[in-house]
């Protein structure tokens, strides 16, 4: 048998990593000078890396280890799966039990009229399904010139060309660009956008951007809305309240259809099983991946309502599949996932237990000389870093110099908080006890302090 080798020193381990293996959203001359850190082990909330260090994951890995690490249950299934059936795919008249049994519990926990699913193998994959189907859907329904797919600055959609073109981030639109068809209205960033408005009033200017873009581009001409519940990537924007209600009710208006990007708030992240919930939403289609099998194996897929399947099958055949569509290991893992999530109550526990004690201490984070707002929605949340509180302002240095320091002593002190731009954000295993929490904002507090210590020995407190 092929062992993987992990016995090697950091150092060889790191060299052969920077010699041979490219790594995503990352500048790998600088990482190779510097070497990556290397996991080695994981188990509930702690991961373990080559050097002995045991780091408190408030990340879930990259938002998708819900049901935390290490769940022996969720091994003995794939293990099952591929000795009864490694593979098979779902294309030519066939299907298999795995990808059948978890439509159907995908169906059960979904809300309302979502009750049919499409397969992929990540959550990009599956936004790019919904590009075609929601193209195909006003095909079918005779309004082929239907096309336009409305989404958000700074919204994230996955890195595929189509994920990638609905996502609003224009460092990714810099490299390789962005299909045609896609356009982007503000995002419901109150904290850097706001102004002098009230979080409720600003909510509802920005959802009336789509109202307004609908116009201008011609209703006939508009397929679709996307939106994550809660932008993840982007910062964790929580948006104001006034601000779904109003998008639902101009979807509704206008008759496009709806895509929740539920790919981070889905399964238990927010506190019910989906974000739509939550925010009160009624999408026609709902983008999954990452808590659908807490990461262990990758997985995603399009939820997808009675009246839009309904549709979809009534023209002959949707040319649109992939090789490891509802992949049986993949699904077996996600099945077990869901039975984990469903039989130990993780949803309530974020609910009932977690969030509560999580968000009394992370709002007294504000208390800190170097935090402005502080949000929490279930377990994920984030904090602005500013120079000036009362004026929300920016610090004078390029935006991002003071979150990577604020990251740097999160790392150094074993705790993994990640920045975008000056905010910094979390979003730990759904698992998470009020004991680890304590550990977990201890260690952001101390990182805090350093990180405050280091700008003002450095001159940085400084408003832009
Ligand atoms: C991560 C993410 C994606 C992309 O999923 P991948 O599995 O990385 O392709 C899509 N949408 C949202 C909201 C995400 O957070």
């Amino acid at each position: 048998m092929n062992k993987i080798t992990n016995h090697m020193p950091t150092a060889e381990l790191q060299a052969l990593d920077a010699a041979h293996h490219m790594h995503p959203f990352t500048d790998n001359s600088a990482l190779a000078k510097k070497g990556a850190r290397i996991m080695k082990s994981a188990k509930g909330v702690w991961l373990t890396d080559t050097e002995g260090h045991r780091i408190i994951d408030g990340m879930a890995g990259l938002w998708c280890v819900n049901i935390g690490y290490g769940r022996k249950e969720l091994a003995t299934a794939a293990a099952a799966q591929m000795e009864e059936l490694s593979y098979y795919n779902t294309f030519f008249q066939t299907s298999h039990i795995p990808a059948i049994a978890l439509a159907a519990k995908i169906a059960e926990v979904a809300p309302g009229d979502l009750n049919h699913v499409f397969f992929a193998g990540s959550g990009s994959e599956a936004n790019d399904t919904n590009i075609r189907m929601v193209r195909r859907y006003w095909d079918i329904m005779g309004q082929p010139e239907k096309r336009v797919i409305i989404a958000r600055t700074n919204g994230y959609h996955g890195s595929t060309m189509g994920g990638g073109s609905l996502g609003g981030m224009a460092g990714i639109h810099a490299h390789g660009g962005k299909i045609a068809g896609i356009v982007h209205i503000g995002e419901p960033n109150w904290w850097e956008q706001g102004g002098e408005m009230t979080p409720e009033d600003f909510g509802l200017l920005r959802a009336r951007e789509l109202e307004r873009m609908i116009l201008q581009l011609g209703v006939e001409n508009v397929a679709a809305f996307i939106g994550e519940p809660v932008q993840g990537a982007g910062g964790v924007i929580i948006p104001p309240s006034t601000y779904w209600p109003e998008i639902q009710r101009i979807v509704d208006k206008y008759g496009i259809l709806l895509i929740a990007d539920e790919v981070i708030t889905g399964f238990g992240r927010t506190g019910n099983w989906f974000g739509s919930q939550t925010f009160g939403i009624k999408p026609h289609i709902m983008t999954i991946a990452k808590g659908l099998s807490s990461g262990y194996q990758p997985i995603g897929g399009s939820i997808v309502n009675d009246h839009v399947a309904e549709v979809l099958g009534s023209a002959g055949d949707f040319n649109h599949g992939y090789t490891y569509s509802g992949h049986p290991v993949a699904a077996a893992v996600a099945l077990e996932n869901i039975r984990i999530l469903q039989e130990e109550h993780i949803v309530e526990h974020v609910r009932d237990v977690a969030h509560p004690y999580l968000w009394a201490k992370w709002q007294a984070l504000t208390d800190h000389p170097l935090v402005g707002e502080a949000k929490l929605v279930g377990l994920m949340g984030s904090i602005a870093l500013t120079p000036d509180k009362a004026t929300r302002a920016k610090f004078a240095s390029d935006t991002g110099t003071v979150g990577y320091r604020c990251r740097e002593r999160c790392f150094a002190n074993n705790l993994i908080m990640r920045h975008v731009g000056d905010r910094m954000i979390i979003s730990p295993p759904l698992v998470i006890t009020p004991e680890e929490i304590d550990i977990l904002i201890a260690r952001a507090t101390k990182s805090l302090d350093e990180c405050y210590a280091g700008l003002k020995a450095d001159g940085l407190m400084k408003s832009a």
